[in-house]
């Protein structure tokens, strides 16, 4: 048995001239989404329809409720464009809704795009109406505040759908060409990863490690941040960068209380040559406006100073109890609150600075000679492959 869905796309409607790219980008990545599943997607213009088999229901809902460029979505029934067969279903639909109790007061909603059927929309949705309140004793119609909506749609052939499940919006993941994510193990950045995605930039991610002054479990806590959010960007390539000389370099040779800024900084100088080798157009990062000292608006324009690259920074206006409602919703939290200690925790200075001097710390950094050692961290970066990205 198959399952048809009908999917409702959300701003890509709203696309002029390019609105055929984002499509066929949206068809894309759900067919990415669902590999293996024996599914054939099709339509545009502001519908589309996917069918599969009805035992893979669970894993097709799953993602579509995670594409990117989804607004809705809803199980529906294809029918000739007989009124009889569909006042037959509605009737059907109708009797399901009573019996799952989902209340007496409904609507019955029809869009004619073939306006070469006999009864126009209005007219559909009295007949439909009328045989609903006859044959499902105690049913109300009631347009503004209905407990359930019966929706026909009269295309090639007639759509009868009941509740239309919710997508997560945005736009179709790689639209907007790909991006690097700084991805420490904590609760901001996987946010701020999931919100650019959404925007239509497909990730890659990139994780210092300083073992082993940070743990086995902490690298693994990233990897499994990274999956998780592998599942919204159609797969995505993990970088592991070995930051342990860098960051004891700095630690030793640097300005004590700066010592989280040249780290950053750092960081963000390595990122950038890893995006640069990966076709990447812009890094993300987690931070937030005066959340800690390395996020004021001196201490940002510092770190941010190692890349010509733009650096996105969707959280940067956010409370941290906005980013946690995120961060449960897209099922990372939990994984982000795991104790493993990140290494800006453990080397972080007494006092930071939070007024950083540009100039000082641009030469400051200069001085620590540390160009080569960052080179071979770049070098010996590990790359894990996660949901099928690209090889
Ligand atoms: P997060 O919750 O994402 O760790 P945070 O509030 O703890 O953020 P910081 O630790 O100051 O903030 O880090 C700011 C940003 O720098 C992070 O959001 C992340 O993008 C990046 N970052 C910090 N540490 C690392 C790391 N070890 N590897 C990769 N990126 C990092
Ligand atoms: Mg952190």
């Amino acid at each position: 048995m198959k399952r048809l869905y009908l999917i409702k796309i959300g701003e890509i409607a709203l696309k002029g001239g390019n609105r055929n790219f984002f499509e066929k980008r949206l068809k894309k990545n759900i067919k990415f989404a669902l590999r293996g599943i024996k599914c054939t997607v099709w339509g545009s213009r502001g519908r589309f329809f996917i069918e599969a088999p009805e035992e893979s229901a669970s894993r097709v809902e799953d993602v579509l409720g995670r594409t990117f460029g989804i607004k809705g979505y809803s199980k529906v029934q294809r029918l000739p464009k007989e009124l009889e067969q569909i006042t037959e279903e509605a009737v059907r639909m109708a009797k399901q809704n009573i019996s799952d109790g989902r209340g007496l007061r409904f609507k019955i909603q029809t869009r004619r795009a073939d306006k070469g059927f006999p009864m126009n929309s209005y007219e559909i949705s009295c007949a439909l109406g009328e045989a609903v309140l006859k044959e499902v004793k105690g049913t109300v119609v009631d347009l503004k505040n209905p407990d359930w909506t019966i929706n026909v749609e009269m295309r090639e052939t007639a759509y009868l759908y009941g509740r239309v499940e919710k997508g997560p919006g945005g736009l179709p993941v790689s639209c907007a060409g790909s991006g690097l994510l700084l991805l420490s193990g904590g609760i901001d950045s996987p946010v701020a990863g999931w919100l650019m995605a959404k925007r239509g930039l497909k990730l890659d991610a990139i994780y210092f490690h300083t073992y082993p002054y940070t743990s086995d479990e902490a690298r693994q806590k990233v990897i499994d941040l990274a999956e998780i959010l592998s599942k919204y960007t159609c797969g995505l390539n993990l970088h592991i960068v070995p930051f342990t000389d860098v960051q004891l370099a700095i630690k030793e040779r640097g300005f004590e209380k700066a010592t989280t800024l040249l780290m950053r900084y750092a960081m963000v100088k390595i990122a950038d040559r890893i995006a640069k080798e990966n076709n990447g157009l812009a890094l993300v990062t987690g931070e937030a406006l005066s959340q800690v000292a390395s996020q004021t608006p001196e201490s940002i324009r510092y770190t941010g100073s190692g890349t010509d690259l733009p650096i996105f920074r969707p959280l940067i206006g956010m409370d941290k109890e906005e980013i946690i409602r995120i961060a449960e919703n897209i099922d990372t939290y939990r994984t982000s609150i795991l104790p493993y200690e990140d290494c800006c925790t453990l080397f972080a200075p007494e006092h930071p600075i939070t007024h950083p001097d540009f100039d000082r710390l641009t030469a400051e950094f200069s001085e620590l000679g540390i160009e080569d050692m960052m080179d071979k961290a770049a070098d010996e970066t590990e790359k894990i492959y996660l949901n099928g990205a690209d090889k």
